[in-house]
């Protein structure tokens, strides 16, 4: 009922630029955003904006999920962190994106959005993401080092945990500010780090230790 729509939206996001390559294009076509949207919303699945699902909280834009995609450079078998699951959407794009011996962690602060989102990635089949709950600014040591790690809130500055937590030759995307806000993405690389700013970008704040 959703592909065509699916796939309009696809075509538009490489023709727009925001997906410029065969595997996240390839991620995007195998995801139904319908399956991580509440009912009463199904029907704007497929329109590029960020969506309510609940606790003031919303599901990304697809095209700021293809940004974030693009930007990683996630290669197959890598282990990524993301802080905010929100509707499991963003992180099950990402589990396309790293293969089945890849692994994606995943931290949210509300238990319900949690549940939702572990609900939601089961009913797709994928079975390479965790969900945790807690404050993701503080990273997740548990699994650490990451390949990857990206938030999908706004921090008033990169969190220190994350840059611990990242493998070496890993990337750090986090977007900087208060709701408008930078995304700057971080390349370390023998343990030296580069900062390079990517645009302008609107999110929900990060909230925690390490947040605002
Ligand atoms: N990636 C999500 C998706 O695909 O639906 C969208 C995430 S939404 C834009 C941002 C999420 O970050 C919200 O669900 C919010 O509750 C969560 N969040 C904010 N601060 C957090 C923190 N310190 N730790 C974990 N999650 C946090």
């Amino acid at each position: 009922m959703y592909e065509q729509e699916r796939e309009r939206l696809v075509t538009n996001l490489c023709k727009e630029g925001y997906i410029k390559t065969e595997r996240v294009k390839h991620a995007f076509l195998t995801v139904p955003r319908e399956a991580f949207i509440p009912d009463s919303l199904k029907n704007y699945a497929y329109v590029d904006t960020p969506l309510d699902i609940g606790q003031g909280q919303t599901i990304s834009a697809p095209h700021m999920v293809a940004i974030m995609c693009e930007s990683l450079d996630i290669k197959d078998d890598q282990k990524i962190l993301e802080v905010g699951a929100g509707s499991g959407y963003h992180a099950a794009i990402v589990a396309k994106l790293v293969g089945e011996t890849g692994h994606v962690y995943t931290i949210e602060r509300f238990e319900s959005l949690a549940k939702k989102a572990t609900e939601n990635l089961k009913q797709i089949g994928i079975t390479n993401v965790i969900v945790e709950v807690g404050d993701g600014s503080c990273g997740l040591p548990f699994y650490q080092p990451y390949d990857r790690i990206y938030v999908t809130c706004a921090a008033p500055k990169i969190p220190q945990p994350l840059i611990d937590q990242l493998q070496d030759s890993g990337k750090l995307l986090v977007p900087i500010g208060d709701k408008y806000c930078e995304l700057i993405l971080l390349e370390k690389e023998k343990g030296k780090t580069v900062v390079h700013r990517l645009g302008g970008c609107v999110f929900v704040p990060l909230i925690g230790k390490y947040g605002h």
